[in-house]
Order: C-alpha cells, then structure tokens, then sequence
C-alpha cells in the first residue's frame, strides 16, 4: 500500500516539489524518523539471590504497591549448573549474559573454561550501547560476565583489567581496589581514560557526553547496605545510565543488580534482605517507567537464584502475624520467577532453562 502511493505521488508531483523531497530532513525529522526503525531496547535487573519469598517481602513490608504488579508476563526458569543442583552467582550470570550453563565460579567461559561471546559483545557489532550497575563491586560475578572471562570469580584483578578494553560503555558500583592501589601497583584510571571513559564525575558536576563512556567506581569493595544508608544509589544511577542511552540515541542494554539480597540471605538478615528488596522495588519502578514512557524497551527482572532458603512464615502459630525466617546459609535450589515488561515480554511464559533468558533476549531483538 505505502509504495502504490508512493508512485502515484512521484507521478502526479510537479518537479520542483519532487526536488525539494529529496533535499537533507531537518534534525527534527531525522529523530521522527529513526525510532521505528531503531531496534529494542533492553534493561535487565537482577536481584541476586531473590526467590519468590524476596519478592514477596515487598508486598507486607514495603511501604507502597510493588512494581513487581506492574508486569504482563511471568514465568519460572530453572537455574541448576552443570553437573551440580545449586548455582553460584557466577554460573547463573553466565547462563544469562553467554546463554550456556557452565560450573560454578565461572566467568564468561564454558565447562572447558573456553571463553564464550557475552551479549554485551554481540549486541555492540550492531551499534548498542551497553550499562552495569550493581550495588557490589563491578567487579563482582554478576556484573563481571558482561565483560570478562577468567575461569575463576576470585580473579578481580585481572576482571577489572578486562573491563579496559571491553564493549561497556557505562559502568557504576563499587570495587576501587581493584583498579587503583592495586597489589600489583598498577592504576586502571589512565588506561580506562584513555579508551573515552569519564572516571567518578560528581553528579553535581555532571554533563552528559554521549560521545563519551562512563565509570563510577563509588566504594573500595562492595557499595554500603541500605541499613549502613546507601541511599538512593541503585535507582539514582539508573536513571543517570538512562538518561546517557537516550541522550546517545543508540539502541541500549542496561544490566542493574540489587547485588545484596545476596548478602542479606548468607547473613540470614531479613531486615538487611528487606531493604535491600525495598531498594530494588523502587529501581525497578525506574525502569518500567521509563519503558512506559520511551517505548521500544524490553524489561526483565529475574534473579541467579534464591539465597538462603528465606520464607515467610507464621510467628510463632500466629496466622496475623509472619516472621521472616531463613533454612541456610547458603543458596537454594528453588525455580526462580521472571517479570516482563514492554517490547517482546509475551515471549517471556512458561517455565524454561535459565540460559533461554539470553536467548530469548536475542530473539526479541531480531524479530
Ligand atoms: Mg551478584
Ligand atoms: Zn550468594
């Protein structure tokens, strides 16, 4: 239909009018124009350690309606490693960012400690920016499989060394150490400024370039607990990445970690586990508002795995009353649920492998 009118317009056109069509669009129409044709976006955040009772600690302890009844679509993944049932945080964030299930503590590489492409390296060829930010050190096993691969979780100098050269173009968290007082006595800052990254700008201070990169490594290791008053860090750089990939007009994909429900669940700490929900909820509010706004955006909020068997349980017999309560100090083998929002998020139903998460990601992208 498009292109009969287009004829019929070329024949009926008087030249002068024909000229004038094929002259430069104006920045303007440039940007009208470029969005349909633009492909989808994608921010993807990860409660490490968030099993369904997480989730559901928002509900009875959060102070509004949770963002998590904002989403269309849900599913469960499985997220057992090879060989083993329970996953480390490494093999869950390699199944999402490299799509193949791997041994625990590894970081981008496959069960022969091969390297295997992360998304963030794909999706780069095609002109996308990329984004971590997470509430542990960058350099931690969630964050890390974005951008590195090392056979080993432990190995943050050589992690760190990797993000230099890597495909991100904007990271924020914690994790100093392993980029400046180093053992080795070496400083990542002058390499990293070299290849266009921005280190550790205030944000009082800060104007956007989108020709350029940014870092913000905010803590020596890990970012403080929400009880230790981090703030609103998680949710404020969100919506900084955000604002970067839009001022960029690239296509973007955002990783964000609420790394600390985590840590909340080896502590068997549900007040620490509870703010540290609390803070995710409202960052996942950022995103899907921003999805709501933009359009064109994929959201998925999903985690690893479950971190110490946590549940909601009655106090005492008292079925008024719930007293959250832990069965371990380790993680849990628990299916783990997944939300979807916005472009593609039908795609995300059903209960599947935790590696279809990237692949599912992919599709979305090229359909
Ligand atoms: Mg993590
Ligand atoms: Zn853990």
């Amino acid at each position: 239909m498009k292109r009969l009118i287009k004829i019929y317009l070329f024949a009926l056109l008087p030249i002068s009018i024909f000229v004038s069509c094929n002259t430069v669009p104006s920045a303007a129409d440039n940007k009208k124009f470029k969005r349909p044709d633009k492909q989808i976006n994608v921010i993807l955040l990860i409660g490490d350690g968030m099993g369904l009772s997480q989730v559901s600690a928002v509900y009875y302890f959060g102070d509004k309606t949770p963002s998590f009844s904002r989403f269309s679509d849900i599913s469960l993944i499985n997220v057992s490693p090879i060989k083993l049932k329970i996953t480390d945080s490494a093999s869950g964030a390699t199944a999402f960012a490299c799509g193949e299930k791997t041994y625990n503590g590894a970081i981008g590489v496959d069960a022969d400690t091969n390297e295997i492409q992360n998304i963030f390296e794909i999706l780069s060829v095609q002109g996308y920016k990329t984004g971590i930010i997470s509430t542990s050190s960058v350099t931690h096993a969630t964050p890390a499989c974005y951008y590195a691969h090392v056979s080993k979780r432990s190995m943050q100098y050589e992690i760190a060394e990797q993000i230099v050269d890597s495909d991100v173009d904007f990271f924020a968290g914690g994790g100093e150490s392993w980029f400046r007082n180093r053992k080795d006595g070496r400083d990542l800052y002058p390499a990293l400024i070299q290849n266009g990254f921005i280190m550790d700008q205030p944000l009082k201070s800060l104007t956007i370039i989108p020709e350029k990169k940014y870092g913000f490594l905010l803590a020596k290791k890990g970012m403080p607990t929400m009880l230790e008053d981090r703030g609103d860090f998680l949710s404020d750089y969100t919506k900084i990445a955000l604002d970067y990939f839009t001022q960029s007009e690239s296509s973007f994909f955002l990783m964000v970690e609420g790394s600390q429900i985590d840590w909340a669940g080896h502590d068997n700490n549900s007040e620490y586990l509870i703010e540290e929900m609390k803070d995710f909820n409202k960052t996942i509010d950022i995103a899907l508002n921003y999805a709501e706004q933009e359009g064109n955006t994929l959201v998925i909020v999903t985690a690893d795995h479950e971190t110490g068997g946590f549940t909601l349980s009655t106090n005492d017999g008292d079925y008024g009353d719930i007293k959250p309560s832990f069965s371990t100090g380790g993680h849990s083998a628990t299916l783990i649920p997944v939300f979807a929002f916005g472009n593609g998020a039908e795609n995300f139903r059903g209960v599947y492998e935790n590696t279809e998460i990237f692949h599912k990601i992919l599709d979305v992208i090229s359909n």
